[in-house]
């Protein structure tokens, strides 16, 4: 199974990608994060992405295919994995079932409006050290500005600048809100409501996903 979080920045596909992977034992995929990790280590990966990043671009698509298709292939994915900011336009769809097209896939599309995002992205915070997010909104730092981890420095993301949200937003709505039309033609999308506290969302995440588990179990069995 792989669940597909979809939804704009900043609407909580990786708080939710979180905790499902914390719940359910699903690793959680950023692919976001995984090329900051590569921009921080300075690696020939993150010296190409950087720039395009900084400005709220997409990375180019095989770039970024590729680095999904190695994780995906690692053994802790065999049961299940939850990708995050993957697939982000209709090419990435495609790429994305040609990796273990046997596994059946489940989006959850995080609904939130532009007004929100800018608002929350405008107060996230992560620490510079460890990476550690925080959202100043919901005042989940002890201290305004450091890790209630590890004591490093919180910052803002070089792009949650207001100039380079507005691209992403611009960038979403192009690229990847056709997405939500494709999932629903295909009967695998799920609309979650992305207001309200981080429990209510995962309360209305896990109770999609039980269903949905369920459902796969009893066919399995069926089958056996
Ligand atoms: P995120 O943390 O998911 O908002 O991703 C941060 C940045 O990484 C994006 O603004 C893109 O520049 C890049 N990125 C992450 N995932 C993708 C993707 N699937 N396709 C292209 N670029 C991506």
């Amino acid at each position: 199974m792989r669940i597909i979080l979809l939804g704009p920045p900043g609407s909580g596909k990786g708080t939710q990608g979180g905790l499902i992977e914390k719940k359910y034992g699903f690793p959680r995929i950023s692919t976001g994060d995984l090329f900051r990790r590569a921009v921080k280590k300075r690696t020939p990966l993150g010296k190409k992405v950087e720039s395009v990043m900084n400005r709220g671009e997409l990375v180019s698509d095989d770039i970024v295919i590729e680095v999904v298709r190695e994780r995906i292939e690692m053994r802790d994915c065999k049961k299940g994995y939850v990708l995050d900011g993957f697939p982000r336009n209709i090419a990435q769809v495609h790429a994305l079932k040609k990796i273990k097209p046997e596994q059946s896939e489940m989006i959850l599309d995080i609904v939130l409006d532009d007004e929100a995002v800018i608002e929350r992205l405008s107060a996230r915070r992560v620490c510079s050290a460890c990476g550690k997010p925080y959202n100043l909104l919901l005042g989940n730092s002890k201290e305004k500005d450091e890790c209630d981890l590890c004591k490093g420095k919180l910052v803002s993301r070089e792009d949650d600048r207001p100039d380079i949200i507005k691209e992403r937003l611009r960038v979403y709505h192009e690229e990847t809100e056709p997405l939500v039309d494709f999932y629903q033609r295909e009967g695998i999308y799920h609309e979650v409501d992305g207001n309200g506290p981080v429990s209510q969302v995962f309360e209305s995440i896990s109770g999609i996903l039980d269903k949905q588990l369920k459902q796969v179990s009893e066919i399995t069995e069926a089958l056996s």
